[in-house]
């Protein structure tokens, strides 16, 4: 068995690997495919210590680190399910089974897709889905945030502040964030808040130019001119896996942590975008992996 198996591949899996192979101690990764999210990010612009980069050459080089430890990476291959007796036990899609004294999970989050003409054409040119991430690149501009939730709501305040104007777009009659942010927004000039909107398509020629809505009252369409539209219909952890387990879960599906990244399952932790974490970014979530590994560390010491 392994003394450390990290199950997942992105920042977080990528740290957690180095941080328990540092330790000397027998270490793997299993990852359905290594890079995680970053994959499908063109510019990153907040790591610190890095002013620019792009999410593959990025990956690529933390792939590139995660290789100078003895570090034994299972790529393209899915867990399904994990059990704990003496040891874990991690199963996979095609029937095998790892075992490990300590695994962390690291398994990410992926963001909702509207599934609209425009919005897989148009990532990473005008598309994002977050705004620490991408509001600086729409300085200036009007943007669109589709999308009236809690995520949605402080993503149009923080883009109001940046961006010319910010269109919100709810497909029900109603916000749904809290009353707090609600009349915080209503404050502010340079957003336009439009109900009972269901966003059809987003339409450009190299970059998005235009969204269209139809207005679900009348069925009438209607389309504004906006450089960028920003997605926040929910962030999905990839824990389905982990439902009809005994790993607790919160009511949004993230496994629970504590400090030093335990879950309730003594010899599993986790760490990264799966997790409870408040906020999910790649600083963030190396830091938690990192976390996890020295979690785990400090449990498999006291195992004797
Ligand atoms: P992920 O990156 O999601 O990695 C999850 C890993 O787990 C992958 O390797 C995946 O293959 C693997 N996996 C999942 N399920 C299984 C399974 N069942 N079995 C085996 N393997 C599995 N953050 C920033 O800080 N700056 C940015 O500029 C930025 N831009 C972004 C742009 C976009 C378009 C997106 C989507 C995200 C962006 N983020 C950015 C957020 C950042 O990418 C995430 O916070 C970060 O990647 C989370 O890391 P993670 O390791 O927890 O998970």
């Amino acid at each position: 068995p392994f003394d450390i198996l990290v199950v997942g591949g992105g920042p977080a899996g990528a740290s957690a690997a180095i941080y328990a192979a540092r330790k000397g101690i027998k270490t793997g990764l299993l990852a359905n495919e290594f890079g995680g999210q970053v994959l499908e990010t063109l510019s990153i612009e907040n790591i610190i210590g890095t002013p620019k980069t792009q999410g593959t050459k990025f990956m690529a080089e933390v792939k590139q680190h995660v290789e100078e430890y003895d570090v034994d990476l299972i790529s393209g291959e899915v867990a399904t399910s994990i059990q704990k007796d003496d040891l874990v036990t991690v199963n996979l899609e095609n029937g095998a089974n790892i075992q490990s004294k300590a695994v962390i999970l690291a398994t990410g989050a992926h963001w909702k897709n509207l599934g609209i003409p425009g919005e897989d054409e148009f990532k990473n040119k005008g598309v994002a889905y977050c705004p620490h991430c991408d509001g600086p690149l729409f300085a200036g501009k009007d943007v669109a945030v589709i999308g009236g939730g809690n995520s949605g709501i402080e993503a149009a305040i923080d883009l109001a502040g940046i961006c010319r104007h910010v269109y919100v777009l709810e497909f029900l009659p109603e916000l749904k964030a809290d009353k707090i942010l609600q009349e915080r927004l209503a404050g502010i000039e340079n957003v336009t808040v439009i109900l009972n909107a269901e966003t059809t398509s987003i339409t450009g020629t190299d970059r998005v130019e235009s969204l269209t809505y139809r207005k679900r009252e009348t069925g009438e369409k209607e389309s504004i001119s906006v450089a960028g539209t920003f997605i926040l219909i929910g962030l999905q952890p990839n824990t389905k896996w982990l439902e009809n387990t005994p790993i607790a879960l919160n009511n949004r599906k993230e496994v629970i942590t504590a400090a030093d990244g335990a879950t309730n399952v003594a010899g599993i932790f986790a760490a990264g975008d799966c997790t409870d974490s408040r906020y999910k970014q790649i600083i963030i979530a190396m830091g938690s992996g990192a976390t996890a590994a020295l979690g785990a560390f400090d449990y498999l010491i006291r195992q004797g």
